[in-house]
């Protein structure tokens, strides 16, 4: 395909699934890392999402080696789990920052030169949590409901440029970040999933792939649930 596509959090995890997809494509694919390393015979960036200087410094350097990104895939997230009233301030903030706020900010950033070539794709990545809500989890819940915001919101402002704006909805996946929540609570999220398992990391990665596809040049605005039946209806 030999796009530019620019992944945010790609050294692990669906970040660095999504990287493979697009270089298997045949894409020019750069993606961010912050506190991991750069993943093997991938073009790295250093990148906070946190700070729009790290953000914006992270852009340059894609624009240098390769020109504008014509593909964004914001997936960079963190949890910090906690009942209502035991969460501080500090935590429901920080995720908002790291999961929302960082969405705008690259979203923005990569908006400049999508314009100017009047095509893009974004991708925005959310959690099925986002619609159902979870126990324990208001700070990541309202940080990826706030992502549906961002996304159909952008999607109207710039859809008459030829550059769309979709949201990935997964359910749980196989990475560091549900192996954090320990076998029990695994077991009961599985459970609670129609098709009985959790995704790989791949799985999201393909419909990533597929919104930054010719076959969904007409899809703006979507929330593609990724998720194995957990959400459905919603
Ligand atoms: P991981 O915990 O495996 O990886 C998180 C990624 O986010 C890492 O690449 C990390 O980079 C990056 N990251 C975190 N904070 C920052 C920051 N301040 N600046 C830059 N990068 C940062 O997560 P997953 O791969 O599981 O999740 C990826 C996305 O998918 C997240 O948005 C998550 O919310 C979402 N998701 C995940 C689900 C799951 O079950 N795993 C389910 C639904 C949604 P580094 O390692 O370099 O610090």
């Amino acid at each position: 395909m030999n796009r530019v596509v620019l992944i945010t959090g790609g050294a692990r995890g669906i970040g660095l699934a999504c990287a493979q997809r697009f270089t298997a494509l045949g894409d020019r694919v750069a993606v961010t890392y912050n506190s991991s390393a750069p993943p093997d015979g991938m073009f790295g960036v250093h990148c906070d999402v946190t700070s729009s200087e790290s953000v914006d410094a992270a852009f340059n350097a894609v624009e240098q080696k390769f020109g504008p990104v014509e593909v964004l895939v914001s997936n960079a997230g963190i949890t910090h789990d906690g009942l209502l009233l035991r969460m501080s301030e500090a935590n429901f903030t920080s995720v908002i920052d790291t999961n929302l706020t960082a969405a705008y900010r690259v979203t923005k950033r990569a908006a400049q030169g999508m314009l100017r070539a009047r095509a893009g794709r974004i991708i925005l990545v959310s959690s099925v949590v986002g619609l159902l809500g979870s126990a324990g989890q208001a700070n990541y819940a309202a940080s990826k409901a706030g992502l549906i915001g961002l996304a159909r919101s952008v999607a109207r402002e710039l859809g008459s440029r030829s550059i769309t704006v979709n949201v990935v909805a997964p359910g749980p996946v196989e990475t560091d970040m549900t192996a954090a929540l320990g076998e029990k609570r695994l077991a009961e999220l599985t459970a609670a999933v129609p098709l009985a398992r959790i995704a790989t990391a791949d799985e999201i990665a393909g419909v990533v792939a597929f919104l930054a596809s010719p076959d969904a040049a007409y899809i703006t605005g979507a929330v593609i649930p990724v998720d194995g039946g957990l959400g459905m209806g919603h």
